[in-house]
């Protein structure tokens, strides 16, 4: 099926590990143009390759309002237009509550939110010029299943899936669609890191296979960032262009609510 992402813009940011790495190039290969970004941009680069008449990468921070704003100004010079954002950029912090500082609430809060205003604010013009606007905010099903031991990454993704349907209300009329992709277990770079820092025994598939049967996923492993992609693709699509406020989970059917 032709998703009708040909020759659309993107911005996607996050982009070099990943779901974002992973949802990148499954846009690159529908034929849109894309504008991209993460911190370390040598790393973006390394995995996007140079830059060229379809993608334009950015070494930027997306609590860094400007960086955000550069970002989009270099797709509107280059591209002409940008159809939606995919708010992928992030990361969790493994801590119950009472090891939670005040600074590391604040900054989960932070990285949430301003991670989507930030980008929502830039690129509105750009989005509200296109004829199909689309907003993909990547969260977690932690939003509406907490895990004690995310205490602080589960209230923020809580905050930031009622934010996304605020902006849907507000930005509907515009014309721009906004919903959300909740992940479950998701086989990334988070992942591995955490299998390298517990420096346990097990290798890295028994690990994860031992990971999903504690979790208690029904699908019985983790899933892959490609999983991940076609339903941020999908929802971009114009295709979809009566979703909204919606909430997608990708989790193997981790989430246990109704
Ligand atoms: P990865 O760690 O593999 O990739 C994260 C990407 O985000 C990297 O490109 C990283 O690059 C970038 N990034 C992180 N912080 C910032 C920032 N402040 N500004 C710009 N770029 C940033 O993560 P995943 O692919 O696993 O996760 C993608 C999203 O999905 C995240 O928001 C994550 O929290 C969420 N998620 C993932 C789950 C999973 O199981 N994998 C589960 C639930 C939610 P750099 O470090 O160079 O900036």
């Amino acid at each position: 099926m032709d998703l009708g992402l040909r020759e659309r813009a993107y911005l996607v940011t996050g982009a070099s590990s990943g779901v974002g790495l992973a949802t990148a190039r499954l846009l690159l290969d529908e034929g849109c143009s894309l504008a991209v970004c993460a911190r370390d941009g040598d790393r973006l680069a390394r995995e996007l390759g140079p830059d060229g008449d379809r993608l334009v990468t950015t070494a930027a921070d997306v609590l860094d309002p400007e960086a955000v704003a550069r970002l989009t100004d270099a797709a509107r010079r280059r591209f002409g237009r940008l159809d939606g954002v995919v708010n992928n950029a992030g990361g969790s912090l493994m801590a119950p509550w009472p090891d939670t500082t005040r600074t590391q609430w604040r900054e989960e809060l932070e990285l949430k939110l301003f991670s989507v205003l930030n980008t929502v604010e830039a690129t509105l013009p750009l989005l509200s010029a296109s004829d199909a606007g689309a907003v993909v905010n990547v969260n977690a099903i932690l939003a509406r299943q907490p895990e004690p031991r995310l205490a602080a990454t589960s209230a923020a993704r809580a905050a930031l899936l009622n934010l996304t349907r605020t902006l849907a209300d507000d930005l509907g009329p515009r014309g721009i669609r906004v919903n959300s992709v909740c992940l479950g277990l998701i086989d990334t770079g988070q992942w591995r890191r955490r299998h390298e820092a517990e420096g346990g025994a097990l290798d890295y598939t028994r690990w994860s296979a031992r990971l999903a049967a504690d979790r208690g996923i029904p699908l019985g492993r983790l899933g892959t960032a490609e999983e991940v992609a076609f339903p941020i693709a999908s929802l971009l699509s114009p295709r979809s262009a009566y979703i909204t406020g919606a909430t997608v989970d990708v989790g193997g059917g981790v989430g246990r609510y109704v």
